[in-house]
């Protein structure tokens, strides 16, 4: 309990540095974690009871918790990880606790439903629409207002007229949980003995300690399965299980799937929820009615009070990476709150991350694999279409090669996927007469044709105009050109070639998540026949006719700059070819490339992953890059660029020296604008056992504060270098 129960520090959900003291009005009483509602300034805000107060004040200074509200505490493995987050991250914590506070509604005791039943007293008067509500009504049982209005198909009034006669009487009910209680022996699969060993090694770390497993096998070998057994065995133990997914592989059909095998429906943690949705599920997986649940990167901070079990399906996806606000690596945070919690994690991909791959290589992890494919199904054969001499015919972009096998696969009754990780219809628009290239005006990015919507656009920004008929710089006509394909411009040929094929066109670009959900349902249904996408398609679906697929440029993730660009093309190659054959004998994947030398492209050929593990490993370790060393990025900001290479300036000079830090830059951030915004890189690199973190902290705790229009975004462990 608290030292003096009296004054307690409040952490406010606000960006602020630490908690602030309160007094505890006489009547009421909290405890470490108990949500409160307090004072700041001339407004209420959301905070939570930290513990015992820093500093002594003087009691008559401190103003008083304006309520508590009457639901657990968060735990105490929530809160440290929230500190640790902050603290890792350079976060102010009510920050960080503002993303845990997601749903204030959430704290409001659930609102009973208004129902109706009959009170056993006869009408003096019938009518038809009467008549309707008694007879739904004649079972005695209670029905919600609306499910009976609806039901009888009658006006609220004839039910309150019922209930005036006293005919029919109103009670309250409980609200419905929004979610049942899974069973974790519905329907257990029967796994293969290659499975059920996964799923011992797995299971060795008992229910309730901590212990990280890489569940490292290939696509289609069942990882789902064992996964799922794993969450029963948690669900058994007592104890709350989470699985996040890249966002947008939050699909139909994964739901489906854990439906079938709990014998209801996951609760779900995504953007598209309603405030309603959110509010029942925080408080359900606060107050222990909500064991399961499955959800993006940000449901790592709900409020579980029993967590014993976190998966991280996909788990090198780059959408774990948090990069708006304070950044955050979810499978980073993950490992931290289960250390906490001594909880299970489990990370599962076909491709791991080089991290991951490392920490199974030294022991950290344990490395459970799956080696071969669920019953019949084997591992695609994958080729490479050289596009100097196997390329396509001038203005075509898929290779005779390509094309003859989709032809089969249509024959065969079987789906195509073509992939292109670009959105829109073209990369580029160009002046044939001038030159001129149209480029953001905010952004340093080229305005990407969206030939379906008429407009180019920026990806960077959104900015958006109508594609143009005349050149702004010449003024000519007739001279602008499309440079380069973009997916809208693939289904453009697509039309021409395979006029039969059903076809549909994945990416982001074509509806809300929703759409897109019921889009993928179709396709898993065999609705569609040839499928052009981008990225979006790569994640975790199972199509069971898809045999056929074609990566139109593989080369696409190579050319820049980027530490980590060999490994993200061999993983979104890897998941896309492995979205061939799911459940036959004969899937193919044709990599067109310009460099079928690389080593990415060899290890996609000859099928040898190891290989591939072993050159990035050593390659990171010559150059001291992760997980062999530490990075940090710090990214200067502002509307003048000489005001941000200033101030970078100035916090390279004010940089502590240190033995083993090695500073870059600053330099223009290979985007160098965006929205507006002139942007500076500062990089710090490290040994492993280096706390980077803490080094930052320090350097800008003793740098001067950057003032007016200027910002210091801080990237720990940065993904993306752009
Ligand atoms: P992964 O997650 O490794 O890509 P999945 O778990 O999606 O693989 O399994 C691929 C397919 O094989 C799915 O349709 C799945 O239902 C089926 N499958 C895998 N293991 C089993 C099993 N033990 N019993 C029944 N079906 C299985
Ligand atoms: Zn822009």
């Amino acid at each position: 309990m608290l030292d003096r129960p009296d004054i307690v520090a409040v952490m406010v959900g606000v960006a602020v540095e630490g908690p602030y003291s309160y007094r505890v009005p006489h009547g009421m009483s909290v405890e470490r974690g108990s949500i409160v509602s307090v004072p700041l300034g001339p407004r209420l805000v959301l905070g939570v009871v930290w513990g015992a107060p820093k500093d002594s004040f003087a009691h008559n200074r401190l103003r008083d918790i304006a309520l508590a509200y009457d639901v657990p505490p968060l735990s105490d493995e929530l809160m440290r990880l929230v500190d640790w987050v902050a603290r890792y991250t350079i976060t102010p914590p009510g920050q960080v606790l503002r993303g845990v506070l997601r749903s204030p509604e959430a704290l409001d005791a659930p609102k009973p439903t208004t129902a109706f039943r009959r009170t056993g007293v006869v009408p003096d008067k019938m009518t038809s629409a009467r008549d309707r509500v008694l007879e739904i009504l004649a079972d005695e049982m209670a029905w919600p207002k609306p499910a009976l209005i609806g039901a009888a198909g009658v006006s609220a009034s004839v039910v309150e007229g019922l209930e005036k006669a006293g005919v029919v009487e109103r009670i309250e009910l409980a609200a419905a949980p929004i979610v049942q209680i899974p069973n974790p022996d519905a329907a257990p699969s029967t796994l293969s003995p290659e499975q059920q060993s996964a799923l011992n090694q797995i299971l060795e770390t008992g229910a309730h300690n901590f212990g990280v497993a890489l569940l490292d096998g290939v696509t289609g070998g069942g990882k789902t399965e064992v996964f799922f057994e794993a969450v029963a065995d948690t669900l058994r133990a007592g104890r709350q299980a989470v699985i996040l997914l890249p966002e947008i592989a939050l699909t139909n059909t994964f739901i489906d799937r854990f439906t079938r095998r709990f014998g209801t429906r996951p609760a779900e943690w995504h953007s598209d929820l309603t405030p309603a949705q959110r509010a029942k599920i925080w408080r359900g997986v606060l107050d222990g009615t909500v064991r399961a649940v499955v959800g993006a990167r940000s449901a790592l901070f709900l409020p579980f009070r029993e967590l014993g079990l976190l998966v991280l399906d996909e788990e090198h996806d780059g959408a774990y990476k948090q990069s708006e606000g304070f950044t955050y690596h979810a499978r980073d945070m993950a490992i931290v709150r289960a250390q906490f919690a001594k909880a299970r994690v489990i990370l599962s991909s076909a491709t791991p991350s080089v991290e991951s791959r490392n920490n199974a290589n030294q022991g950290r992890y344990a490395h459970v694999r799956l080696t071969s494919r669920f019953a019949e199904a084997a591992m695609p054969n994958i080729t490479a279409l050289d596009m100097r001499t196997d390329g396509p015919e001038k203005g075509e972009w898929i290779a005779p090669t390509l094309a003859r096998e989709i032809f089969a696969a249509l024959d065969r009754g079987e789906q195509a996927l073509l992939f292109l990780n670009r959105r829109g219809y073209a990369p580029l628009t160009l002046c044939r007469s001038c030159g001129h290239q149209y480029k953001c005006p905010d952004c340093s990015a080229w305005m990407v044709e969206h030939r379906f919507r008429g407009v180019i656009m920026c990806h960077h920004c959104g900015h958006e105009m109508k594609t143009p008929k005349v050149c702004g710089e010449c003024g000519d006509t007739e001279s602008l050109t499309a440079v380069g394909p973009g997916i809208e411009r693939v289904a453009e040929e697509v039309a021409v070639r395979f006029p039969d094929a059903r076809r549909v066109l994945l990416s982001t670009d074509m509806g809300s998540h929703t759409q897109l959900r019921d889009r993928f349902s179709e396709v898993a249904r065999g609705e569609f026949d040839l499928i052009i996408g981008t990225q979006l398609v790569s994640k975790g679906h199972h199509f069971e006719k898809l045999s056929v697929v074609g990566v139109l440029d593989a080369d696409l993730g190579l050319a820049h700059g980027d530490p980590r660009a060999s490994e993200k093309t061999f993983q979104i190659l890897t998941q896309v070819a492995g979205r061939a054959g799911r459940a036959s004998q004969h899937g193919k994947a044709f990599l067109q490339t310009y460099h079928p030398d690389h080593p990415v492209m060899k290890a996609m050929v000859s099928g040898d992953r190891e290989a591939f593990y072993a050159s990035e490993l050593h390659a990171r370790e010559a150059g001291g890059m992760p997980p062999f060393g530490r990075l940090a990025a710090l990214i200067v900001s502002s509307g003048e660029q000489a005001l941000a290479m200033a101030h970078a300036r100035m916090l390279l000079t004010s940089a502590p020296m240190a033995e083993g830090v090695r500073l870059f830059g600053p330099a223009d951030a290979p985007v160098s604008m965006i929205r507006g915004r002139h942007r500076v890189r500062l990089l710090a690199q490290s040994g492993r056992d280096f706390d980077l973190s803490g080094y930052v902290r320090f350097w800008l705790a003793s740098a001067e504060k950057a003032k007016g229009d200027l910002r210091v975004q801080i990237d720990i462990d940065p993904v993306s270098f752009m």
